[in-house]
């Protein structure tokens, strides 16, 4: 019966549908499928970036469940917020993004934002009103929602060099090449810490250069900081986003608390402007609330309110800060791990985050994945902490025979 009312097309109704083209599936969330129907108990999931224990589980971290039972029995009202979200929030966030000196400057504002996706395509919608015919340089290879974001806001966007796969390493005379050719006013997004999907971290002294070229040619940074406490420390995490909003007059920096704080479903993300001065930034803020307006009214209030909670309170912190730590120090001892069990993975000992890229190509993705119940996303990126101690020789086994230089086999 249902399919007859559903196929029963009325007279002369067009399909108001026709001029959509058919989009294909999310390639990650279609992985977490075949990794579910697949029988073999040795299989390991190295697919979705989220953080994982030893056993597999993404927990809710302890600070964040004391947080909850407080907000509980604490919380009187549920009304509406402002377009700004939780203020509090993003003043004791700031914080620990900008450090405390930074973070209270008089020509930077910031918003709790829905995720640091929601950060992401507010500042785009930003970008758009105030630099409608800019370009937004995006380096290769990067998280892929990143294009879509800036190009559904309306902006351009072009790719510069960023990473050789093969090599492993940064091309960093190819990436300043491309950015030679950025015009005064254009956009460029950096990892601040981290990156995704490489892991590669560029050093201080790159970070001077970048500094300086975006000084000489008038080039606004956005600076995209997803996963602070997750490399080498808060602090250092923070460096290069503190030191290029320290540099340069005017800069951009989208937040998320979803990997640091293991809150991803509940969207908890901030975006921070600066301008050259406080009257400017006064008028950048009203542009932000105005299109926070148009485009969610105000953020999901739940995590925002957990972060709050933890960060107001010094016991919560400190714990916060102790498990964040057990997890960067889980990550970093898999990196270790990997880097000795193969020669051309010692790489990955070196770079920083939950992600590395194998040196592999799409044939060798599919045929880990078939032989050895080895699942990652089609560019050969690994989510580390899918790994563990117990099962890396198994991953090694199943990708040694895609990588150049084999082991060297044992005498006898
Ligand atoms: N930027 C990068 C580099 C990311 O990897 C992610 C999440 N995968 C985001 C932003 C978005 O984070 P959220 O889940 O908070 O929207």
């Amino acid at each position: 019966m249902t399919n007859a009312i559903a196929t029963t097309r009325p007279e002369g109704d067009e399909d108001m549908f026709a001029a959509l083209v058919a989009q294909p599936a999310d390639a990650l969330l279609g992985l977490i499928a075949l990794y579910r129907d697949d029988q073999r108990t040795a299989k390991i999931d190295l697919g979705v970036g989220v953080f994982r224990t030893d056993d597999g589980r993404t927990p809710v971290m302890r600070a964040v469940k004391a947080a909850e039972k407080r907000l509980i029995h604490e919380q009187t009202s549920k009304s509406y917020l402002g377009a700004e979200g939780d203020v509090a929030y993003t003043d004791l966030l700031g914080e620990v993004v900008l450090g405390p000196e930074m973070a209270r400057s008089d020509r930077i504002t910031g918003v709790q934002t829905p995720g640091g996706t929601g950060a992401l395509r507010l500042g785009a919608e930003l970008l758009k009103r105030a630099r409608p015919n800019a370009t937004v340089w995006i380096g290769t290879p990067t998280w892929p929602n990143h294009g879509p974001i800036f190009i559904e806001a309306g902006m351009a966007v072009r790719a510069h060099r960023f990473y050789d796969v093969a090599s492993a390493t940064i091309d960093f005379d190819a990436m300043l090449e491309d950015l030679e050719r950025a015009a005064a006013g254009d956009i460029v997004l950096f990892h601040g810490c981290c990156h995704n999907p490489t892991g590669a971290a560029l050093s201080m002294q790159q970070w001077q250069a970048i500094a300086d070229l975006c000084a000489e040619r008038n080039l606004l940074p956005l600076i995209d900081l997803a996963y602070q406490g997750l490399g080498d420390d808060l602090e250092g995490d923070a460096a290069a986003t503190r030191f290029l909003f320290a540099k340069l007059p005017s800069a951009i920096l989208a937040y998320s608390c979803d990997k640091n704080f293991g809150l991803y479903r509940e969207r908890v993300g901030a975006l921070w402007v600066q301008a050259p001065s406080p009257a400017s930034i006064a008028v950048v803020r009203g542009n932000m609330l105005s299109l926070a307006r148009s485009l969610w009214s105000m953020p999901p209030d739940h995590g925002a309110a957990i972060v709050r909670t933890i960060l107001g309170s010094p016991v919560l912190r400190d714990d916060w800060m102790s498990e964040l730590a057990e997890m960067r120090g889980r990550i970093n001892l898999l990196r270790s791990a990997l880097a000795a069990a193969h020669p051309d993975l010692a790489f990955i000992g070196d770079q920083r985050g939950m992600f590395a890229m194998l040196p592999i190509g799409a044939d060798a993705v599919v045929a880990m994945r078939r032989n050895s119940g080895i699942y990652m996303a089609g560019n050969g990126r690994i989510n580390i902490a899918g790994l563990t101690v117990q099962n890396i020789p198994a991953f090694v086994a199943g990708l040694t025979p895609h990588l150049c230089n084999r082991m060297p086999m044992h005498d006898g």
